[in-house]
């Protein structure tokens, strides 16, 4: 299955109309005083919205659960970069929690540190849906530099600023491996 049978010729449609128009919203936006990290999220709530109006029903191992490295928590003697295995869901940060979910549901996890790394993850896996934790500006650069794969893009938390000790809000990224996989709401 292509990615073009993954998502309706509408949506992929609007998805590109999107990419293409979003930075001239972009540079309006700035002009009448918006954020860059204001502009960034509006792009990526956006786009999980025309991703929301498909139906999916895809096999978990064909979703990529694409994770920045700053999740991790600092003081963590383990490498689980490209090992992900390596991690012993000691609860201290929540790469244990996605690796809980990705044994739940068979899905793929990978943690990138940047995002030439993330290219290569998706290369290597070859997914058929993204999703993505990230910042703002790595979301909105990272869904438009995969398109036309489908993204559900999820924003972590910066408790300490960016790029230290980040946290994530598991139910937001449970909610779309569920979305991806079609699996039925409770
Ligand atoms: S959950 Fe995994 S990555 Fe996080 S601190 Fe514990 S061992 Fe390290």
């Amino acid at each position: 299955m292509d990615n073009k049978q993954v998502q309706s010729k509408s949506i992929l449609w609007q998805r590109k109309i999107l990419n293409v128009v979003y930075p001239v919203l972009y540079v309006f936006g700035r002009l009448v005083g918006k954020t860059r990290q204001e502009l960034e999220e509006t792009f990526v709530r956006w786009n999980n919205k025309l991703n929301n109006k498909q139906s999916y029903n895809l096999h978990c191992q064909k979703i990529l659960l694409l994770t920045p490295h700053c999740l991790q928590k600092d003081a963590c003697q383990y490498k689980i970069t490209r090992h992900i295995e390596n991690c012993h869901q000691c609860g201290g940060c929540r790469i244990g929690d996605l690796v809980a979910l990705q044994k739940k549901y068979g899905c793929n996890l990978a943690v990138a540190t940047g995002g030439t790394l993330a290219r290569q993850m998706v290369k290597e896996y070859k997914p058929q849906a993204i999703i993505a934790i990230a910042c703002e500006r790595d979301l909105a650069s990272g869904i438009m530099d995969v398109f036309p794969l489908p993204v559900l893009g999820v924003l972590n938390e910066r408790p300490f600023g960016p790029c230290f000790n980040t946290d994530v809000d598991m139910d937001k990224v449970e909610d779309a491996i569920k979305i991806f996989a079609g699996v039925q709401y409770a």
